[in-house]
C-alpha cells in the first residue's frame, strides 16, 4: 500500500467510526461526527518530517551526498517508535507511509508507542564496512536532537541490523554523555543491552499469525464466531479438511533475510500441523522443490554470507535439491501459504490474478497494493496484513526498551512468552472482528481497531 492508499483507508475507517452509534460513549450523531472528523485530520497528517544529507567520502566515488530522513507521524499513544532502513528505494513518501503504519501497528498491539520511521537512501551492499559505520554515525549526528529514550526510539529495519544500531548507540552516547543511552535505540546486540531473540522476533511473529489461525483459532473459536463471513471462511474450512486428511501445508517465502529465513525455519520445524516449505527466494533467485526444501541447510549456507544457491555447483555445496528459477517466480508457484518478507508493492494489479496461495501473510511492510487487497477479498483469499502479522519485532523492541529501564536482562524464554501472548491477544481480537463482519478486508478490521484506540486516546486527552 502506498501513502495515498493508507490515508484513504484511514479516511474511510474514520467515517465508519463516526457512524457507529455510541462510539466513545457519544450518542449524539452530530457531536460524534465532529469529533471523528477532527481525529481524522490529526491521524491523516504527520507531526514532523526531518530531511538531512549525509556526506561520506567513499573509496569508489569520492565525496557522496546521501539523503536521510526521520519522520515522526504521531505520539498519541507514546514516544515515537520505528526502524531506520538503508535502501536505494528510500524516499520521503515511502518513509512517511511506513511511519503511519508504525502508529497503526503500535496502537493495534496496545504498545505504549506512537509511530515513526527513518531511512537513508543507500544500497548497503555497495558500501564498505567503514563507510556504513560513518553513515550510521552521521545519521545520529544529524538527528540527535530529534531522538532519545523519552522521545523517539529507532530500531533496525530493512538493510540495517544490530551492528548498525550498536554504532548508532555509540554515537548517541558520545553526543549525550550521562544520558540513559540504552533506551535510545532497540535492536541492539545482546552484549550491548539488546533483548535476546530480537532478531528472530519478526519472523517468529509472522509465522505465528497464520499458524495460530489454522491451529488454534479454527479449532477453538471459529464455529461460534465466524458467522457472517462466507468466502474466507470456506477457504479455511476446505483447507482444514485437507489438513485433517493428512495434507502437508505448502509454504512459499519471498525474502530470505531476518524475517523470511526465520519464518521459513519456523514453518519447517513446526510439529502441530505438517508443513513443507516448497519455495524460498532472495533478490536473485527462487528455489523450488515440490517435496519441500531443507531450510536448515539453506540457513546454514546463507549464514556464511552467501546469497541463495543459484547453480548446480552451489546447490551441491549447500546439499540442497531444488529447481532454480528467477526471483519473481516465488510469488506464483503452487502453494497454500505465501509469506511476503521482502519489500513493498510486490503484489499489485499486474500480477494479483496469478497468485495461487490461499493465505497471504505480510511479513514485510506494505507488500500488497490496495487494489490487490480488494481483489483477494473478493476471491476468498485470506490476507493477514503487515500491521498485524509483522509486529513481533516491535513488541520485542518494547520489551528491550523496558529491560533498559529496569536494568534487567530478560531470558529468551520470557521474551517469546511475552511476545506470543501479546500477539495472540491481538490476533484473537482481529480474527473475531473480521470473521464475524461482512465484506471488509482484514486490513480494514485492523485499521478500525487501531484508529478507534487512537481516537479514544485523543478524546481522553482532550484534544478533539
Ligand atoms: N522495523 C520494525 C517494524 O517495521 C521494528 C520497529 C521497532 O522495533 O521499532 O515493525
Amino acid at each position: 500500500m502506498e501513502k495515498k492508499e493508507t490515508r484513504a483507508l484511514i479516511e474511510t475507517v474514520m467515517e465508519q467510526l463516526a457512524e457507529k452509534v455510541g462510539f466513545l460513549g457519544i450518542e449524539d450523531e452530530e457531536s460524534r461526527r465532529r469529533i471523528c472528523s477532527s481525529a481524522k485530520e490529526i491521524l491523516k497528517t504527520t507531526d514532523k518530517v526531518i530531511k538531512s544529507y549525509i556526506r561520506v567520502s567513499t573509496e569508489k566515488n569520492g565525496i557522496t551526498r546521501i539523503p536521510a530522513y526521520r519522520v515522526q507521524h504521531n505520539n498519541i499513544s507514546g514516544f515515537y517508535k520505528g526502524g531506520i532502513r538503508f535502501s536505494e528505494f528510500v524516499n520521503e513518501e515511502e518513509v512517511e507511509n511506513l511511519a503511519i503504519l508504525m502508529t497503526l501497528k503500535n496502537a493495534l498491539h496496545r504498545l505504549p508507542f506512537g509511530g515513526a520511521k527513518g531511512g537513508v537512501h543507500v544500497d548497503p551492499r555497495k558500501y564498505s564496512e567503514r563507510e556504513l559505520n560513518l553513515i550510521s554515525k552521521k545519521y545520529v549526528q544529524r538527528f540527535a536532537r530529534d531522538i532519545g529514550p523519552n522521545h523517539d526510539i529507532p530500531a533496525p529495519d530493512l538493510g540495517t541490523n544490530e551492528k548498525v544500531i550498536d554504532w548508532m548507540v555509540g554515537e548517541y552516547k558520545t553526543i549525550n554523555p550521562g544520558e540513559p543511552y540504552l533506551g535510545s535505540f532497540t535492536g541492539k546486540s545482546v552484549a550491548n543491552g539488546g533483548a535476546k531473540g530480537r532478531r528472530e522476533a519478526t519472523g517468529k511473529g509472522t509465522f505465528l499469525s497464520y499458524s495460530w489461525l489454522l491451529n488454534e483459532w479454527m479449532k477453538q473459536y471459529a464455529d461460534e464466531k465466524a458467522v457472517n463471513r462466507t468466502k474466507q471462511w470456506q477457504t479455511l474450512q476446505a483447507f482444514q479438511e485437507e489438513i485433517s486428511q493428512g495434507k502437508e501445508i505448502a509454504v512459499a517465502v519471498q525474502g530470505f533475510g531476518n524475517v523470511g529465513s526465520v519464518a521459513a525455519l519456523e514453518a519447517y520445524r513446526y510439529q502441530a500441523i505438517p508443513h513443507k516449505v516448497v519455495a524460498v527466494s532472495d533478490r536473485f533467485t527462487t528455489l523450488y522443490h515440490e517435496q519441500g526444501l531443507d531450510i536448515e541447510k539453506l540457513v546454514s549456507y546463507t549464514a556464511k554470507g552467501h546469497d541463495l544457491p543459484s547453480n548446480q555447483e552451489q546447490l551441491l555445496a549447500a546439499g540442497i535439491e531444488a529447481d532454480v528459477m528467477p526471483a519473481i517466480e516465488v510469488l506464483t508457484v503452487p502453494t497454500d501459504v505465501l509469506i511476503l518478507a521482502a519489500v513493498e508493492d510486490v503484489i499489485n494489479q499486474n500480477n494479483m490474478d496469478k497468485i495461487q496461495a490461499r493465505i497471504l501473510v505480510e511479513g514485510a511492510n506494505a507488500p500488497i497494493s490496495q487494489e490487490a487487497d480488494l481483489f483477494f477479498e473478493e476471491q476468498g483469499t485470506v490476507v493477514i496484513p503487515d500491521i498485524l502479522a509483522n509486529a513481533g519485532g516491535v513488541i520485542v523492541s518494547y520489551l528491550e526498551w523496558k529491560q533498559s529501564r529496569v536494568t534487567e536482562l530478560y531470558s529468551e524464554h520470557d521474551i517469546y512468552a511475552d511476545m506470543s501472548a501479546q500477539m495472540i491477544e491481538t490476533l484473537q481480537a482481529v480474527y473475531e472482528a473480521y470473521f464475524s463482519s461482512v465484506e471488509k478486508t482484514m486490513r480494514f478490521t485492523c485499521f478500525t481497531l487501531s484508529l478507534a484506540r487512537l481516537t479514544d486516546l485523543l478524546y481522553r486527552h482532550g484534544k478533539l
